[in-house]
Parts: structure tokens; sequence; C-alpha cells
């Protein structure tokens, strides 16, 4: 089989190397699609301090496919089912595994880093993954690609879940690359007031308006305090995301909140330093600061059903769809920024699902 192989940062080899062989608790997925995600373009471009140099690995954790075959002591899988599996999986018996918040777990296994992800034909789905509940059926409305792209949909759910958006609230969005898209469509499903995506460059913001922003700000160009005080008559926001890497707009995130203002750090800074807090201003307006990072499976069962009932498209953000022979071109349109999501997709996968 094909499988797109990374070595160190910089190199990875689309290459033939043998279908894996599965154990009695394990299955065999048929992988039918897998997106970039910015976590993918980070490991290829820096690795990951937990694959060790030298470690050959598949990346991609944004991925949905057939089931080949299944382990004899495996229940309740069976061939031909249609699924998706989430990345991180906890180890199971500390307290946030215990809370069922296995994107917190610090000793966690992840597809795509610590076990060979989605960017290859064939996927072995270890055990404990099986029975930590890391792979979902899906409903038949679901197209495969759409499936991919609800792991990174429900981390976004994660973070506004944090800060509660409800019918009353101005919510302003910084960044309108995909996340800011996921941001803008779960933003309109919880009945917000009124949306305004702010984005450095206009070439996204025609997209965040497609999707259900009420005001799109170019802030190259235009002050987006401005606009958010003129928006909300002097108020200030209700809700500020950043779905952007830089620690300036963090910065701006908390200066744009109004009294009771609630704000999500979605993206985070890797490196990026430290940004300082007027904590006069967190006091006297009692302001609500989150920060959140990946989904539980909880959230990701929740978005699921969310997308599979057709409440939102996900499908809308496929920009590119490539062969994994073609894994460069697909890793360098997810880094342009220019498009939204880049798919990989086996077989020439094409469906036309309602
Ligand atoms: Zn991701
Ligand atoms: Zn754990």
């Amino acid at each position: 089989m094909r499988a797109a192989v990374f070595h160190e940062p910089g190199k990875m080899v689309v290459t033939d190397v043998p279908v894996p062989d599965i154990e009695a608790d394990e299955i065999l997925v048929r992988v039918r699609a897998a997106s970039i995600c910015g976590t993918d373009l980070r490991i290829l471009r820096y690795g990951h301090f937990k694959l060790p140099p030298g470690r050959p690995r598949v990346l991609g954790h944004e991925v949905a496919g057939d089931v080949v075959e299944v382990g004899s002591q495996v229940t309740g899988h069976a061939i031909g089912d249609r699924v998706s599996v989430t990345p991180n999986v906890g180890c199971g018996h500390c307290p946030r595994c215990r809370a069922g918040l296995n994107n917190m777990c610090q000793d966690y296994e992840a597809f795509g880093v610590t076990i060979d992800g989605g960017f290859q034909e064939y996927l072995r789905v270890p055990g404990f993954a099986l029975q930590r509940g890391n792979v979902f059926r899906l409903l038949e409305t679901l197209s495969y690609a759409e499936a991919a792209l609800v792991e990174p949909f429900s981390c976004c759910y994660r973070g506004q879940r944090a800060v509660d958006v409800g019918f009353e609230d101005v919510v302003v969005i910084i960044g309108a690359g995909p996340i800011g898209a996921f941001h803008v469509m779960l933003a309109r499903t919880a009945g917000a007031r009124k949306i305004i995506v702010a984005n450095r460059s206009e070439a996204r913001l025609e997209t965040a308006a497609r999707l259900g922003a009420d005001v799109v700000v170019t802030t190259s160009r235009t002050d987006l305090t401005e606009v958010v005080l003129a928006e909300t008559d002097g108020r200030g926001a209700d809700v500020v995301i950043t779905a952007a890497s830089s620690p300036d707009v963090q910065a701006e995130a908390v200066s744009l909140l109004g009294v009771h203002g609630r704000v999500n750090f979605f993206s985070g800074l890797g490196q990026g330093g430290t940004v300082p807090i007027d904590t006069n201003k967190l006091h006297y307006k009692a302001l609500t600061l989150t920060g959140t990072t990946g989904s539980s499976n909880a959230d990701y069962a929740q978005c699921l059903h969310l997308v599979g009932d057709r409440r939102v498209r996900l499908d809308q953000l496929v920009s590119g769809t490539f062969t994994l022979d073609d894994i460069d071109d697909a890793f360098r349109h997810a880094s342009s920024g220019a498009g939204m999501k880049a798919m990989v997709v086996f077989d020439g996968e094409k469906e036309d699902r309602p």
C-alpha cells in the first residue's frame, strides 16, 4: 500500500509499505479521506516532542474510512462499517480521563503522532483506542471528507462551550482561516445576535461572510476596535475568539471585551511568548478568560450529530482535493493561507451526498 512517511523535519516521502497486520483486539480501516491540520504542518516543519528523531511516522489525525478487517476479539465493529477516529487516546485512568477529558490527558497516545495516522491507504486501530472510545460509526448522511473535518470542528465546539455563546451576544472572531470559519458556523448555530470576523487580509473574509458573518473587517485597513464599538453601541464585545496565532491578537482580544465579556484563546502561540493583560479591566468588567485545546470524545460525538443532521455543512470548507501521491501539493495548499482545508482522498473518492 501507499503511505506518506514522515522521517525528520522537512522530509516526508510517499512510498510502498506493507499493509499493517492486525492483532485480535484491533481493526483495520481503509482510509477514504484525511484532511491536513496546522498540527501536521508544524510536525513536518519542526517535529514533535513525542516523536523521537529518526522514528518514521505517518501523520494525519483528521481521518475517516471503511472497516475492512476486524480482530477476533473485537465486538461492536463489523467489516463495512463507515468510521472516523478521534486522535487523542487518553491513558484511561488519570483524573482527566476519568472526567471524560481524553484531550487533557498528559499521558496520551495520538494518531498521527505516536500511532500511524491517516495519510496512508490502510490504518491500523490499536485495541486500546477501540476500548477507550476513539472510533465512531458515521451517519449515512456524512461523506468521508466531512467526517474527517468533524475533528477540528469539534475542537472549535469545545472552545465555544467555554464562552457559552447566547442569543444576545455579539461575537468577534479574529482570524478567518478554517478555524475561524468553523467558529462562525458554531456561533451561528448557537444563535449569536451578531458575528464580526476580522482578518489581516481580505482573501478569506468572503468565505466568512458566506458562512454567516454579519460584519467582516480587514484589519490591515480598518481598525477593529472602532468597528466593534460602533457595532455594539460602545459596549464592547460579549465574546471574542482568537483563531490566529499572535500575541498581538490575544492582547487585542481582551481589550475588545465589554462588561462580562468572555474570551477564548483558541489558537496557541507555540513559542510565541507572553501577553500582558490589564487585570484591572478584568476585575472591574468581570471578564472571563478561557483557553481550550483539542476536544473530548463527548464533544466529538455531539459534533458528529450536528454535522450528520446537516445543521452545518463542513464540505464547504474543502478548498483543495489531492491524492496521496500529491501530498506535497496538499501540504503546500494547506500552508499557503489562500485556501481553506486541503483534503487527501483515496481511490478517486468522489461522493455526492445529501
Ligand atoms: Zn487537527
Ligand atoms: Zn489520562
